[in-house]
């Protein structure tokens, strides 16, 4: 018989599948490393291992302990995986502007969730910021990850996602392209690749336009989970030796794309990543790998980037594309 104990012993090994026909007209080889075969549903199940596994160590998460983290999505889901794994209970933050969807994900997983208003200021007493490190506080063995600051978070991928990667190109990888959110995949798989090759493989990173990592102010932009208006401690900036900015309306149509003609119904932060490794591709020789790697599924986004009158209504579908109901009764 083969079989794992629980479904968090399955985190990481995802696989690798060539582009084909978004890849069009290129001659590298692009190659999507497809981290919704994660258990949890995405790459962020692979800190929620690490962050735990190194306050256990540390003595930070006592048997017992509770779990809070200001998340409403991927994150909350790979911590509340893992604390079921291991006897832990989960507190998560979330602002109201966050769908009753997710959070009802996370409920569902057996996460308490809090919901604090969006329309506050980071230091004000109800944002979700400070009721997170109130209630991790005040919360009998509470312990917050902050993956924002956690260095196990781009450890995670200098242990795992960058040798994976090596090791299933052989060595071949010359580009690796992800997406900037707290940096912990770029950061951590980078370096690895950085030193695993001395310096040969070359690391973009692909970020909305507007967020600071490509040059913005922290203007808003509707791809979610990447891009920030601020640095945050686990992105290393000596690692990118380039960062390709990409629209919305960029990321969402490569986003349809890919569930159209890839079959790989994914993300909005996949559709921009894939858009900056294509555009990087496009520039190379034949002999050359291109690696980027696709965060998450898609089926959190049906409401949005899949949904036509959603895309309209942003102006990345002419209106008349838009099917209602309505249209199909008529
Ligand atoms: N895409 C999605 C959907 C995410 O949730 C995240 C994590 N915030 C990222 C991309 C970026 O990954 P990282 O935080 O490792 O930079």
């Amino acid at each position: 018989m083969r079989y794992v104990d629980h479904v968090a012993d399955l985190v990481g090994n995802t696989p690798l599948v060539r582009l084909g026909a978004v890849a069009e007209g290129i001659s590298a080889t692009v190659l999507a490393k497809v981290e919704y075969f994660n258990p949890g549903g995405s790459v962020k199940d692979r800190i929620a291992l690490r962050m735990v596994e190194a306050a256990e160590a540390s003595g930070e998460l006592r048997p017992g302990g509770t779990i809070v983290e200001p998340t409403s999505g991927n994150t909350g889901v790979g911590l509340a995986m893992v604390a079921q794994r291991k006897g832990y209970s989960c507190i998560f933050i979330c602002p109201d502007k966050v769908s009753e969807d997710k959070r009802n994900v996370l409920r569902a997983y057996g996460a308490e969730v809090v919901v604090c208003p969006t329309a506050v200021e980071p230091d004000h007493p109800e944002s979700y910021y400070s009721v997170s490190d109130r209630l991790a506080r005040e919360t009998e063995g509470g312990w917050k990850p902050n993956q924002y600051a956690n260095q196990a978070n781009p450890e995670s991928h200098y242990l795992g996602t960058g040798p994976e990667i090596w090791e299933q190109t052989d060595g071949r990888i010359t580009h690796f392209v992800a997406g900037i959110g707290t940096g912990g995949t770029i950061s951590g798989t980078g370096r690895y690749l950085k030193e695993v090759s001395d310096g040969r493989v070359q690391i973009i990173g692909a970020d909305p336009e507007g967020s600071v990592y490509s040059g913005g102010g922290g203007r808003p932009y509707l791809v979610e989970g990447v891009g920030e208006d601020f640095w945050p401690t686990t992105y290393d900036k000596d690692i990118c030796d380039r960062i390709v900015a990409v629209s919305d309306g960029d990321s969402f149509d490569m986003t349809r794309r890919m569930a159209r003609e890839e079959a790989l119904l994914v993300g909005g932060s996949c559709g921009m990543a894939t858009v900056a490794a294509l555009q990087v591709a496009r520039e190379l020789p034949e002999d050359a790998v291109v690696v980027v790697l696709l965060p998450d599924g898609g089926r959190g986004y049906l409401g949005k980037v899949f949904n036509d009158a959603w895309m309209s209504g942003y102006g990345f579908l002419p209106p008349a594309q838009g099917s209602t109901v309505g249209d199909v009764l008529r």
